[in-house]
């Protein structure tokens, strides 16, 4: 048993062999998340001759470990996303992931993704009255932009979330919740179904460019006119320098004991996926077989930190159900890619390689959209096709350090917000 529930619960089953010989494609995909995997099931379906290997399974990184809310548009509210990119930038960005979870519905669709997919929108909660106002100006930007987005009261927000803990929601009716390991390898069945040569178990070990990509695994060589480095937050190559480096948070989710159907459909009735506006936020939904999943930031793979963030996840759970017994059990952590300024990044890395990385915490859609831009740039070559500006570096400083901070800040917050 993984302590990954999605990974125990997955209804989606596919696996790949291994690459042990030398092989030519047009072009080489690193990583089996959802940029590498719809970027490489929309050039296939070009034409392209296609290969994706992946160091472990399909899923293995964040794509695989989220929390399934599949939301439109950034983190940052489309107003701050202009100003950092401008005007034209900013607002072909906010349009092409502004609509990026009908992608998503769209791909579930067509290829009959089993990802326990309900589009019935998320909810944004304000943890205090004075964050009311943060989730109001949001409100604000994404009307005027005619998205169905409503600042909802305390009164009907309890109702939606069967707790009165919270001041307010944002609802965003555009967006909704998946099985998110289901969704990756529905994805990865998808590509396969358009020609794409896909290899588990594949680390790309020494990536070098002669006048074409060379791409080395642990047993095998990739030859290929092009290379695309989807490995977001999970960047590992052995003998590589780091190809970019980014600060990483860790998020961890807890699985419930199944519930009672009665306290089931009390809580979250409408099935909306949800998180809250704290600095350190925490995140909760429902799954198929009757349980909830709770999640927030910090890291529980060493044992010091899963005491404590697993223990303040038990009992904040308990103080926004308090009615309902609820069990949480084991969990499970992902890492995320932030950015300087929180915005993801397509890096060129030489002649016809390159990277994409730096969702900041939302990935699904926005990889789905990036991955499919990005298959198709590959056969027009035309840089209108990117809604984000090709960028020839990315460098940032002290990112470990970063890391730690970030870390520490949880388990600080988790051992003294614990009343
Ligand atoms: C805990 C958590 C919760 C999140 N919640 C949400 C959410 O609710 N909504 C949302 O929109 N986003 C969420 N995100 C963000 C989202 O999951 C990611 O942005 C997205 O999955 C990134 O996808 P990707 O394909 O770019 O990378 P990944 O899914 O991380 O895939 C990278 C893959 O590369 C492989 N790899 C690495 N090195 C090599 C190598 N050398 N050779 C071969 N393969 C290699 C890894 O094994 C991995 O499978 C969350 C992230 C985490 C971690």
């Amino acid at each position: 048993m993984s302590r990954n529930h999605w990974r125990n619960a997955a209804v989606e089953q596919v696996a790949f062999p291994p690459l042990t010989d030398n092989i030519t494609v047009d072009l080489v995909v690193i990583g089996g998340g959802f940029t590498g995997l719809n970027a490489a099931r929309v050039a296939a379906r070009e034409g392209l001759r296609v290969c994706l290997i992946e160091a472990n399974t399909i899923g293995h990184g964040g794509s695989g470990r989220n929390v399934g809310l599949v939301n439109a548009g950034l983190w940052l509210p489309p107003d701050q996303i202009k100003q950092t990119l401008g005007y034209t930038r900013g607002e072909r960005l906010i349009n092409d992931l502004g609509t990026g979870p009908d992608r998503v519905f769209d791909l579930i669709k067509t290829y009959e993704i089993q990802c326990d997919a309900k589009r019935s929108g998320t909810l944004h909660l304000a943890h205090s009255s004075h964050s009311i106002s943060d989730l109001r100006a949001r409100e604000k930007q994404w009307q005027s932009r005619g998205a169905p987005v409503t600042l909802l009261d305390s009164q009907t927000t309890a109702h939606h979330v069967g707790s009165d803990m919270y001041h307010a929601a944002l609802f965003d009716a555009r967006a909704g919740v998946i099985q998110p390991l289901d969704y990756a390898r529905g994805l990865a069945r998808a590509a396969a179904e358009e020609g794409v040569q896909i290899y588990e178990k594949t680390a790309a070990i020494r990536i070098k460019r002669d006048d074409i990509w060379h791409v080395t695994t642990n047993n095998g060589q990739v030859r290929s006119s092009k290379l695309l480095i989807a490995t977001n937050a999970y960047n590992k190559f052995t003998s590589a320098t780091q190809l970019y480096d980014t600060s990483i948070v860790s998020y961890f989710q807890c699985v419930s004991q199944k519930l009672a159907q009665r306290n089931f459909d009390a809580i979250l009735p409408d099935h909306h996926g949800c998180w809250d506006t704290a600095l350190i936020m925490s995140s909760f939904r429902k799954t198929r077989d009757n349980r909830l999943v709770f999640g927030a930031m910090g890291e529980t793979d060493g044992a010091i930190g899963r005491h404590i963030h697993d223990g303040w996840a038990q009992r904040a759970i308990q103080r926004i159900f308090p009615n309902i017994k609820i069990e949480l059990s084991q969990s499970w952590s992902g890492r995320i890619a932030m950015t300087k300024n929180k915005i993801p990044e397509i890096m060129r890395l030489g002649i016809d390689g390159y990277a994409i990385f730096g969702y900041s915490g939302r990935g699904i859609a926005p990889g789905t959209v990036l991955g499919e831009q990005f298959g198709k740039y590959t056969v027009t070559e035309d840089e209108s096709d990117l809604c984000l500006k090709l960028t020839d570096n990315y460098r940032e400083t002290f990112t470990y350090l970063k890391s730690s901070y970030y870390e520490s800040g949880a388990r600080v917050f988790h051992i003294i917000n614990d009343r």
